[in-house]
């Protein structure tokens, strides 16, 4: 491992076991607060040797104990542990190798988050300050069957620029430099997203200018010590497999303004031509 995969100084005073206690602890934090069901979901750290703690496949997340977890090297390989490594393990992996500043991941299926993920929308507007310092834009990864190969790829592009991602009719993932703040994100996603359904409720969100927006982000970079952009219009996102992107300027407001009139005129001409017909 070299220097720039080496985790911080306060991660290598924890020892294997601590991190096998925090994984159970976060684990249950999971299951009680019903971001999983049953067996689902899955936690892992990043140990000082470069290898990886991950829960292990076909558990309950509140009912695991220290000894059921797996150590497993950045391909995946099973290093120890009496139980199988989770099959999404590969997304694990992912990050940590496009990430070396991530310690921790955390996978769940919140119900609020997922059910963005699985209409298709990402968490991407500019709704509550504090998310977007916390947080900023959780992208949404096109579909793909969980476990696989095709997950990672849709995953890929995004893992770079975000610390939180909607995986399309699947879930959540989140990872930070440690297990408590990845915790901590996922959390927050889901808080973000129950948001995001009372503002859609209630009428019409008054979202955040750019301008407010790029104080924020400041403010992020300084006090949170977020290193990743997560920008709030996503660079990657997906909406129904088009990339979207809200209205930012006059510009966006005339076409959508023009589209819209398009739209109406259509209709109006093909109203008359029905009646027309019917008329005959
Ligand atoms: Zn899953």
């Amino acid at each position: 491992m070299d220097a720039s995969n080496r985790p911080p100084a306060e991660m290598l005073l924890k020892s294997e076991r601590q991190y096998r206690e925090e994984i159970c602890r976060f684990g249950k934090m999971l299951h009680e607060r019903g971001f999983v069901a049953a067996t689902d979901g899955n936690l892992s750290v990043r140990l000082a040797d470069g290898n990886i703690l991950v829960t292990p496949t076909g558990m309950c997340k509140s009912m695991m104990e220290a000894d059921d977890m797996v150590v497993v090297d950045l391909h995946g390989r099973q290093i120890s542990g009496r139980r199988g490594v989770t099959s999404e393990i590969g997304m694990h992996l992912l990050v940590y190798r496009l990430r070396p500043d991530i310690n921790a991941v955390v996978h769940a299926h919140p119900p609020t988050a997922t059910g963005f993920a699985a209409c298709g929308q990402p968490l991407d507007q500019p709704l509550v300050s504090e998310i977007v310092v916390a947080l900023g834009c959780v992208p949404l990864a096109k579909y793909a069957t969980p476990g696989t190969p095709e997950l990672a790829d849709a995953l890929e592009p995004l893992v770079p620029d975000y610390d939180a991602i909607l995986m399309a009719n699947h879930g959540v993932v989140a990872y930070a430099e440690e297990l408590e703040k990845a915790y901590m994100k996922m959390e927050t996603v889901e808080h973000f997203a129950k948001i995001s359904v009372v503002c859609q409720t209630l009428g019409t969100p008054q979202l955040l200018d750019d301008a407010e927006v790029g104080k924020l982000l400041l403010a992020r970079q300084k006090y949170a010590g977020v290193t990743s952009n997560a920008p709030m219009a996503p660079k990657n996102g997906h909406r129904n497999g088009v990339a979207t992107r809200p209205l930012r300027s006059f510009g966006d407001a005339f076409r959508e303004s023009k589209r819209l009139v398009y739209s109406a005129v259509s209709l109006f001409f093909a109203s008359a031509r029905l009646i027309t017909h019917y008329r005959r």
